[in-house]
């Protein structure tokens, strides 16, 4: 089987090129090829020697997931569906601003961890994306946008919020992130990419460690109690260890503090009281409140809160000084919102086994 080059960071380039019996300054050259230019094609290599690009043809290819499709919303979002074979697809989107161009990348085929209000913890879980579909994410984003390498950067920012949870597929999260940051790579500074998690605590101290990134935790709830049923991982690292773990990631972080994400969903975590159960909560902690108002899906279960419930939470939070900002709904005309993004995902979990059943029975009732 031949490598694909897009799996390796800097360091796997370099053990890649040694086991060919090649120089490690090739590993540079390759990687500034590859992702500086986002070129597909060894011939193209020019400052390569002809006999290494044939030999390169034949022990390695670039291989990206394939694009499916590409939809533009009437805001400017757009959102791209790769292939990641097995029938299952991912969805990538590109979220443009004045200031900056977002692009908001997948980790998993689907996502193991169950969230009540998320679409594609609805689906199930198929599989952990490796790192070139990670970054191949990035790789295509930038061809189908028009990218100049000389030119400005058209995506300044790369958010790992798109499906599935980065800190469960931790080691091909890693090289990804290095190349993101890698000035041969894409050369992005480290305040500018924003890992999300749900709260996988020892995930987030080996991040620290190894690659400290901006730091965006699912929060959704202020106590244990509510969280245990909205964000089941909160069972296994309940709030005071994600607390904790929160101040440890600090010091090494780019930016000093961590941004809480928080669902709006009318009548379950919106209430005065709660504001004030979180600013108790996360007394400790430097931090920004970011209101996501609920994207609703068919059988959600779930409403959003009102608008102006969502700024009297605010109020509650910034009038305790902590800075909150609520999100702008981009895209939900193409269903590339947070929480709608779906792809396809061929679920390999028990759950859905359980819910297959109970679709059958239906289908036989009907
Ligand atoms: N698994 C990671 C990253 C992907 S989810 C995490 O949970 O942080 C990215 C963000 O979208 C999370 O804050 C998540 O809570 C939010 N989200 C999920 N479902 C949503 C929905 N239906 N409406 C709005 N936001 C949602
Ligand atoms: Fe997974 Fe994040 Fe969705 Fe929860 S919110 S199910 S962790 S993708």
């Amino acid at each position: 089987m031949p490598t694909n080059l897009l799996d390796l960071d800097a360091a796997g380039l370099t053990e890649f090129f040694a086991s060919i019996g090649e120089k490690p300054f090739r590993a540079k050259q390759v990687l500034r090829w590859l992702h500086r230019f986002g070129e597909g094609d060894f011939d193209a290599m020019t400052d390569i020697a002809k006999a290494l690009r044939v030999k390169l043809q034949g022990e390695a290819c670039i291989a990206p997931p394939s694009l499916l499709s590409d939809k533009k919303s009437e805001d400017g979002t757009r959102k791209f569906l790769f292939d990641v074979g097995g029938g299952n697809a991912i969805e990538t989107v590109f979220i443009p601003e004045e200031d900056r161009g977002t692009l908001c990348i997948s980790t998993q085929a689907g996502c193991a961890l169950d969230c009540a209000f998320c679409s594609t913890g609805k689906q199930g879980f198929n599989r952990n994306l490796s790192v070139a579909e990670i970054i191949g994410q990035l790789w295509q984003a930038n061809k189908a946008l028009g990218f100049d390498p000389k030119g400005e950067r058209i995506i300044s920012n790369v958010v790992l919020m798109g499906m599935g949870e980065p800190l469960a597929n931790y080691d091909n999260l890693l090289p990804a992130l290095r190349l993101m940051l890698d000035d041969n790579a894409y050369g992005l500074s480290r305040r500018r990419v924003t890992v999300s998690t749900s709260g996988i605590v020892p995930a987030m101290d080996r991040l620290s460690r190894d690659c400290p990134v901006a730091l965006a935790v699912s929060l959704h709830a202020p106590t244990d109690a509510l969280r245990d049923r909205l964000v089941p991982i909160n069972r296994k690292y309940p709030l005071a260890d994600l607390m904790a773990a929160c101040r440890r990631y600090l010091p090494a972080a780019p930016r000093d503090f961590v941004t809480f994400e928080y669902i709006m969903l009318d009548g379950i975590n919106d209430h005065d009281a709660d504001a004030r159960e979180l600013l108790r909560l996360t007394r400790e902690v430097p931090c920004k409140f970011n209101l996501i108002p609920f994207n609703p899906f068919p059988q959600s279960g779930f409403r959003r809160s009102g608008a102006e419930r969502v700024r009297r939470f605010a109020e509650i939070l910034m009038a305790a000084g902590v800075v909150t900002t609520t999100r702008r709904t981009r895209g939900d005309d193409i269903d590339a919102a947070c929480g709608q993004l779906a792809g396809q995902v061929l679920d390999r979990s028990s759950r859905t086994a359980r819910s297959r059943k109970s679709m059958s029975i239906v289908e036989i009732a009907s």
